[in-house]
């Protein structure tokens, strides 16, 4: 078998498209939606997101700006500057662009944010209305990875759903976010004894554990989808790897994502999504009338 190959540029595209018609409006409005993504450091994978998150952005009309703080920040300054973005009026999304210097608590950087403006759906209220799956914003990657399934034609529901990773921003909510769409989810992570024992039953298989070619063809089950979210950089080697070995995994499996132009680009397209329901919703409750607290006269 020779997998389709899962196209996340041209994904993207299309959502950006309809991202076009909503900032129009938001412009025409004159509430334009504007993004910000606040750095700690540098780092090499950022990098890359915050290229493509400022060309699109540009590209849609909605206003960019990105705040660089010293690697040398305390968690007392990256606060400051989260309370002082989210009580601007006119910032209607943040993001804390990952990773930051290891001695900070990103934790308490999101818990501060305001979780309207919340466009990468990392506040704790965010992330708790997935399990209840109450709306709220959700997380890009996972947004990004179930639109690709989607693309697949591949039916979640009853089927058996595979996650390599259980990180807070990305495996845990792919998980989550698979089980409201009724598939039967099994998180691996780095302390999962025998990964192809698991992996091996998996009708979507997602991985996303940030080891370059860690799942090979005896990962999978023929046929299967397989979403390749790692992003990994090695030494002396131009552009980012992924997880999965992509040419003996497309021998195997039924679809798969490549990398680079899979769930990357989708990511991108789902956080100015993210960024223009923030807008629009934050424009909403500016417009509506002030309700006064039951009781006061
Ligand atoms: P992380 O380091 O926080 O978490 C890695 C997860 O993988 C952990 O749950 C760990 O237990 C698991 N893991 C590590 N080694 C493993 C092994 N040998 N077997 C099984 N599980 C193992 O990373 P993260 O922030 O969750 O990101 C994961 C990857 O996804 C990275 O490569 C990151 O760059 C990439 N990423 C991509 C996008 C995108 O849009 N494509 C977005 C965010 C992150």
């Amino acid at each position: 078998m020779t997998a389709r190959v899962l196209d996340g540029r041209e994904v993207a595209a299309r959502i950006r498209e309809r991202v076009r018609s909503e900032v129009s409006s938001l412009l025409e409005a004159g509430t334009p939606p504007h993004l910000v993504s606040l750095q700690v450091g540098q780092s090499e994978p950022s990098r890359a997101y915050l290229q493509s998150q400022r060309r699109a952005c540009v590209d849609l009309g909605i206003l960019y700006t990105h705040v660089q703080l010293d690697e040398e920040s305390t968690d007392r300054q990256l606060l400051a500057h989260v309370h002082s973005l989210c009580q601007n009026p006119e910032v209607t999304g943040l993001i804390i662009q990952l990773p930051v210097p290891r001695r900070l608590d990103v934790r308490k950087a999101y818990r501060a944010m305001d979780p309207t403006k919340d466009v990468e759906g990392m506040h704790p209220a965010n992330l708790g209305a997935i399990v209840t799956d109450e709306g709220g914003m959700n997380p890009c990657t996972a947004v990004a990875v179930l639109q690709l399934v989607r693309e697949s034609g591949v039916l979640l529901r009853g089927a058996a759903a595979c996650v390599v990773g259980h990180s807070d921003v990305v495996g845990k909510p792919i998980g989550l976010m698979l089980l409201q769409e009724d598939a039967t989810v099994t998180t691996c992570h780095v302390h999962t004894r025998d990964l192809a024992r698991h992996t091996r039953h998996a009708d979507v298989l997602i991985v996303a554990a940030g080891q370059p070619g860690l799942v090979g063809a005896e990962h999978i089950k023929p046929g299967a989808c397989v979403i390749d979210v790692g992003i990994n950089y090695l030494a002396g080697r131009e552009g980012p790897v992924g997880d999965v070995r992509f040419e003996e995994a497309s021998a195997v499996a039924g679809f798969i994502t490549p990398v680079p132009g899979g769930v990357g680009p989708v990511t991108v397209a789902c956080l100015l999504q993210n960024t223009v329901r923030a807008a629009k919703a934050q424009r909403a409750g500016a417009e509506a009338p002030v309700r006064r607290a039951e009781g006061t006269p």
